[in-house]
C-alpha cells in the first residue's frame, strides 16, 4: 500500500458527516490512498468481505451521499495535476477545481476549464459524479462539467482499474459521469481547457417585481456579449427579491459595450469590474470567511435542488415562491437560479428534464442554512418534509428533475422513475461494474443506504 489505511477513532470521526449535518455514519476504516492501485486493492478486499465503500471529495453534498459505515476513500489524497496542455489537463480526482483553475490561468496563454461551479473548493471527482453546473463560468455556451471530460481512470466495484472515454468502454464512461459513484470511483480525469479572458464585468440588477425579473433573465441569457448569468432570490417581502448577475468576459483595452448589454432591461445596474480569477473565486470569497467566522460548515443544510424545463420557470415560482418564508433560506443560505443551454448537455447522466418546447433549462436551489449548529427541535424534519413536498410538486406539475446534491429523501422506486429511460442502461452498468453493490450506498439508488457489513 502506497497510502494509509486508518482505523483510529479520530480519522473515522472526521469523515462521519457531510456539509449538510443531517446524517452521520461512522466508517470502520478510512483509506488515504497513495495511488489508484491502493483504491483497487481495498475495493477488491471489501467486495470479498461484503463491506460498503464510498468515495469522499469535500463532502459538500448534504444528505449522506458519500457516507459509509464500511470504508471511506479520501480522494483528496490523490491531488496531483499530471499535465496541463494547450487544450486539456489530466488531473487526479481529488484536485480542487480552484487549484486547476489557478494552474491553468498561470499558463501562457491563459487557460480555464470551460465550466466552473459557483464554489470552486470542490473536487473534480465529486462534481463529475453529480454533473457540475456552471455556477460562475459556463452554462450559456457550454455543457455541464461532465460534458467537457475526455477520458477517465476509474476503479470499479470489482477492484479493476479501467480507462474509459466516449470511444473506450463508453458504457462505464457514461455510467460514471453524473453517476453518483454507483459504478466506480473516479481516480483521474482528462478535462477540456479553453482560452481565458483577462477580466470580468458583472452587471448586478435588483428587482422586487417578478415579471420584470423573469423578462430580463430571459433577455440576458440570449444576449450577445453576455458570457455567464445566474440569479439569487429571497423569500417574498424583502427588497430586492430577485438579483440578476450577468457577466461579460473581456481583454483590456476592449471592455464590453454596457449600453448594448443593458439595452431594454428594467433595473439599473451596479457594475463590478475585476480580474478573471477574482470573478472565478468570488463565491469562495463569500463562503470561506463564513466558515471561519460563523462555523458555516457546521450549520444544518437541508438543501432543495431541482432542474426545471425552461418553459416552466415562471410557473414554478408562481406556485412555490409565495410559500417561502425567511426561515426557508436563512441569513447564511441562498436561493439560486442557474440557466443551462440544453443542446450542450450531451451525456445520459445526470438526468435533466424533458424539453417542454424550450432550449433552456434551469437549476433552482433553495439552499436553506440554519442560523446555529443546533437549530430549534424539528427544524431539520420540517425542512426535509418541505423538500419532499416541493419535489413531488415540481415533478408532477412542472416537469422538474432532482439535482441530487441536496437533501431530498428518495425511495428506490423514485430513483427508478428519476432515471426513466436511462434506468436499464444504468442498472446494467451497475451489474457489470459493481455486481455485489459495494459502492456508494448513501443515496440508496440500488437499495437501502448502509447495506452490507462492517470492517
Ligand atoms: C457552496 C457550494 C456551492 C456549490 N455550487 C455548485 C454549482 O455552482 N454547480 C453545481 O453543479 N454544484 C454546486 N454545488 C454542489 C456540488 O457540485 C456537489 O455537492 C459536489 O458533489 C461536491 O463535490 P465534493 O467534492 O464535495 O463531492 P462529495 O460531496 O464528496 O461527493 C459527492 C458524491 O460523489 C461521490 N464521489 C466523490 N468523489 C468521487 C469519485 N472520485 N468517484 C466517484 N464518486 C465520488 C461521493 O461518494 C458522493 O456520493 C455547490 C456546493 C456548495 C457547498
Amino acid at each position: 500500500m502506497e497510502g494509509v489505511l486508518a482505523v483510529d477513532d479520530a480519522s473515522r470521526d472526521a469523515v462521519s458527516a457531510d456539509l449538510g449535518n443531517l446524517s452521520s455514519e461512522k466508517p470502520g476504516a478510512v483509506l488515504r490512498p497513495g495511488s489508484a492501485r491502493d483504491v483497487a486493492e481495498m475495493i477488491a478486499f471489501c467486495r470479498e468481505q461484503g463491506i460498503p465503500v464510498s468515495g469522499r471529495g469535500r463532502a459538500h453534498t448534504t444528505f449522506g451521499q458519500g457516507l459509509s459505515r464500511g470504508l471511506v476513500v479520501e480522494n483528496r489524497c490523490l491531488n496531483r495535476i499530471h499535465s496541463l496542455g494547450p487544450d486539456s489537463a489530466e488531473v487526479d480526482a481529488g484536485v480542487l477545481w480552484r487549484d486547476l483553475a489557478e494552474a491553468a490561468y498561470d499558463r501562457s496563454p491563459r487557460l480555464t476549464p470551460p465550466v466552473l461551479t459557483g464554489y470552486t473548493g470542490l473536487t473534480v471527482g465529486g462534481t463529475l459524479s453529480v454533473g457540475g453546473v456552471g455556477g460562475i463560468v459556463g452554462g450559456l455556451r457550454t455543457g455541464l462539467q461532465v460534458d467537457h471530460v475526455r477520458e477517465l481512470e476509474v476503479v470499479t466495484g470489482t477492484g479493476n482499474i479501467e480507462r474509459c472515454s466516449p470511444t473506450r468502454k463508453s458504457d462505464l464512461f457514461e455510467a460514471v459521469l453524473g453517476g453518483l459513484g454507483q459504478c466506480g470511483i473516479i481516480t483521474r480525469a482528462t478535462i477540456d481547457l479553453v482560452p481565458a479572458r483577462e477580466r470580468a464585468r458583472t452587471y448586478v440588477l435588483g428587482y422586487t417585481d417578478g415579471d420584470t425579473f423573469f423578462r430580463d433573465l430571459r433577455a440576458v441569457i440570449d444576449r450577445d456579449g453576455v458570457d455567464h448569468v445566474y440569479a439569487e432570490f429571497v423569500a417574498p417581502g424583502s427588497t430586492p427579491t430577485f438579483t440578476l448577475l450577468a457577466t461579460a468576459f473581456y481583454d483590456s483595452p476592449a471592455p464590453p459595450d454596457d449600453r448594448e448589454i443593458l439595452n431594454g432591461l428594467g433595473a439599473s445596474p451596479d457594475i463590478q469590474d475585476r480580474g478573471y480569477m477574482d470573478h472565478v473565486l468570488s463565491i469562495d470569497d463569500l463562503i470561506d470567511p463564513l466558515c471561519a467566522t460563523e462555523g458555516w460548515d457546521r450549520l444544518v443544510k437541508p438543501w432543495f435542488d431541482t432542474w426545471l424545463p425552461g418553459s416552466k420557470l415562471e410557473d414554478f415560482f408562481a406556485d412555490v415562491h409565495p410559500t417561502l418564508t425567511p426561515r426557508d433560506i436563512g441569513p447564511y443560505g441562498a436561493g439560486l437560479i442557474y440557466p443551462q443551454r440544453r443542446s450542450h448537455a450531451t451525456r445520459p447522466l445526470p438526468r435533466v428534464p424533458e424539453p417542454h418546447g424550450s432550449e433552456w433549462m434551469f437549476v433552482v436551489d433553495v439552499n436553506t442554512v440554519s442560523e446555529t449548529p443546533d437549530p430549534e427541535p424539528g427544524f431539520a424534519d420540517s425542512m426535509l418534509a418541505r423538500n419532499r413536498r416541493l419535489m413531488s410538486l415540481t415533478r408532477e406539475r412542472h416537469g422538474g428533475v432532482l439535482y441530487p446534491i441536496g437533501s431530498v429523501e428518495m425511495t428506490e422506486s423514485e430513483w427508478r422513475d428519476h432515471y426513466g429511460d436511462a434506468w436499464d442502461g444504468f442498472r446494467a452498468a451497475k451489474e457489470r461494474y459493481d455486481p455485489d453493490h459495494v459502492l456508494t450506498p448513501g443515496p440508496g439508488v440500488f437499495g437501502a443506504p448502509g447495506i452490507a457489513g462492517e470492517v
